[in-house]
């Protein structure tokens, strides 16, 4: 029997089970995803358990992503850029670190809104934490010309655009207003939209009507930020794909199978989010 894991301090919250159990009894393999509680300094006896042959893989969620990275024996470019490891997968006494996060963002909006990055040249992200990396370098891989990183700590996302190259630039919230008119997407990456929390003076009556929002926030589903481009009748994606879409590479990795993300996963997930 195959076996994979997600890691995490707490971990009961974790969907991922629910997403890999789906799976696994959909394609019939005989296999187990299992959600497994490691502290922080059980972390490094439980990569070299991996390393011995216990699992074929597994994911890792906070607080280990940054940590678990100088625990690997090899970590992929694009993991290395993002600056965190969500996928570990075991091979021939290896423990080898990626990040599918990009890949679950992308995949998301190919699925969600076919030909979204197409004529896309300019993009507006909100927040400037771990997950706005993975944002962002799946909006340089699509070419995109100039992409605005906004946050709150106005010096976090100046130093993050700094570090991601020449086509990122850093500004505060309330630059929106004059980035807007250009901007044919617009990503919240931060933590805004959960618990009832929403930005307070982000005109989207500004964006062109062309302008996609997205969130990748998904609890709740449809976040204020959402509600507000419906309600201007712009084309919107929530977040919740990019969680089904972000385990599709390691579920093929460790049992062999790519899988679908089908309306009926979508449905059993979404029936376990708070509305
Ligand atoms: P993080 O590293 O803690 O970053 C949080 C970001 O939110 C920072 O930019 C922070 O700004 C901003 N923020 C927090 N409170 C704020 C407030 N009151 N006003 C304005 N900005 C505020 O968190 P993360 O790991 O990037 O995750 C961010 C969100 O993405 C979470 O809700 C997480 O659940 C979601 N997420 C979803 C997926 C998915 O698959 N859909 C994947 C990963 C993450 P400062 O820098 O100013 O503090």
């Amino acid at each position: 029997m195959t076996k994979a894991f997600v890691i995490g301090h707490p971990i009961a919250h974790s969907r991922s089970p629910l997403i890999h159990g789906t799976w696994l009894k959909a394609y019939g393999i005989d296999g187990s995803y299992e959600a497994i509680d490691v502290a922080s300094d059980a972390l490094s006896e439980f990569v070299a358990q991996l390393r011995a042959g216990t699992f074929a893989g597994g994911n890792v969620t906070i607080p280990h992503k940054e940590a678990v990275f100088s625990l690997c024996d090899e970590v992929d470019p694009l993991a290395r850029r993002i600056g965190a490891v969500n996928t570990l997968v075991a091979r021939n006494g290896r423990v080898c670190g990626t990040n599918t996060d990009y890949l679950g963002f992308l995949g998301n909006l190919d699925q969600q809104a076919p030909g979204w990055d197409r004529d896309l040249s300019e993009a507006v992200v909100l927040g400037a934490g771990g997950a706005a990396r993975a944002v962002l370098v799946a909006l340089a891989e699509r070419g995109l010309k100039h992409i605005a990183i906004l946050n709150r700590t106005v010096d976090k996302a100046r130093d993050l655009a700094a570090e991601m190259g020449t086509q990122f630039s850093g500004h505060a919230l309330s630059e929106f207003s004059t980035l807007a008119p250009s901007a044919g997407l617009v990503v919240n990456t931060s933590s805004i939209g959960m618990h009832g929390s929403h930005f307070e003076d982000l005109d989207l009556g500004l964006l062109p009507q062309t302008a996609l929002v997205t969130d990748i926030v998904y609890t709740p589903l449809v976040t204020p930020l959402l509600a507000d481009a419906q309600a201007r009748n712009l084309r919107s994606v929530d977040g919740l794909g990019m969680l089904l879409h972000q385990a599709v590479p390691g579920f093929e990795a460790w049992f062999g199978v790519r899988p679908d993300v089908t309306p009926e996963l979508r449905a059993a997930v979404e029936k376990t989010l708070d509305h």
